[in-house]
């Protein structure tokens, strides 16, 4: 199988191609074209995964496509945007056809639940790699960005922390659990919700936001550098699954969701006054803490002492990364 036969049965077929709202022109050109309202700005992010750095390189298509696609989407609803369009830059080993199909299938069961198209990409030969691009729009002004928090605003997560991270080791097959506590890890980790309608809902009122992907103390330290001041977390306020907690016990649990990274949830500061509005509407909004004036991120340990974490997430050209 060729290039173009490839990209045009994997790729231009899947109906997540098809053209649609916000895309004039999608894939088979030079260059897709989109269309942007009036009063918007365009919101870009791209990621790239590779093969035994990022994922197994025997890892499920189908899995490794819905997870790519999730975690590159988890930065539009970072900012608050709406998506539109994703390009897909893939190289590959070999063509195989049942790997590209459960591949697109991944791809299209995640591009539905985002409501993204796939607009282009790029297909090559090499170590399987995939570099996702994804956009969106953004009402002018109105993005979330890391550097508005301010002092007495509440530090706030969309969601349980450190269910991804406590998956990694079932993904990896160094740990084995009962299905009941295994499932829901796994479903978190290889099927990441991307935050978007929150990340909607918060434009106006969050002053600052992210997604965690390094772990909650490294992220909230990109908000507290980024806004000019300190953030603390108390740590008897960490919301954490009921399947975290079984596989891990409260202490286990507990480093997952300050330090494991690929939650792939919203962390945001948010001016006490929303608060009671945002969870009477429902929103899924837990406070674990808040901005104080000074630098950097202090914990509130279980017996309330604080201390200035050491923990850093993953870095590829540092020290743990190398
Ligand atoms: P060009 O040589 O002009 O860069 P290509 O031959 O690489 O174009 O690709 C042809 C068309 O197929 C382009 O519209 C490109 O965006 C699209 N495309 C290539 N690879 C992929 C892919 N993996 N997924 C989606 N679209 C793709
Ligand atoms: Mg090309």
């Amino acid at each position: 199988m060729g290039e173009f036969e490839l990209i045009r049965q994997y790729f231009a077929a899947a109906s997540c191609a098809q053209a649609g709202e916000g895309v004039a022109l999608g894939i088979g050109d030079d260059c897709a074209l989109l269309e942007l309202p009036a009063g918007e700005q365009l919101a870009v992010s791209t990621d790239t995964l590779v093969a035994e750095v990022h994922f197994p390189e025997s890892a499920d298509p189908f899995l490794l496509a819905q997870r790519g696609l999730g975690v590159s989407v988890s930065d539009l609803a970072a900012m608050g945007a709406t998506p539109i369009g994703f390009t897909l830059a893939l190289t590959l080993p070999r063509a195989e056809p049942t790997w590209l199909q459960a591949f697109a299938c991944g791809l299209d069961r995640m591009a539905q639940a985002c409501a993204v198209r796939l607009i282009g990409g790029d297909t090559s030969r090499g170590p399987l790699s995939l570099t996702l691009t994804v956009f969106g729009r953004v009402p002018c002004g109105r993005a979330l960005t890391r550097s508005g928090a301010r002092v007495g605003d509440l530090l706030c997560v969309g969601g349980e922390l450190g269910d991804g991270a406590g998956a990694l080791p079932l993904v990896l097959g160094q740990r084995q659990a009962p299905a009941a506590i295994a499932e829901p890890l796994l479903a978190r980790y290889w099927s990441p919700q991307p935050q978007l309608a929150l990340g909607q809902a918060l434009r106006g009122k969050a002053t600052a936001a992210l997604d965690i992907s390094d772990g909650l103390l490294a992220d909230c330290g990109h908000i507290a550098a980024a806004s000019g001041v300190a953030l603390l977390i108390e740590q008897a306020r960490l919301p954490l699954s009921t399947a975290l907690l079984a596989l891990l016990g409260t202490s286990g649990a507990c480093d997952c969701a300050l330090s494991g990274g690929d939650d792939y949830l919203l962390a945001f500061t948010l001016p006490p006054e929303h608060l009671a509005d945002l969870q009477a509407q429902g929103w899924p909004i837990h406070v674990i803490g808040r901005a104080e004036a000074g630098a950097g991120v202090q914990l509130l340990d279980q017996r309330g002492q604080r201390i200035t974490p050491q923990a850093r997430g993953y870095q590829h050209f540092g020290s743990d990364g190398d």
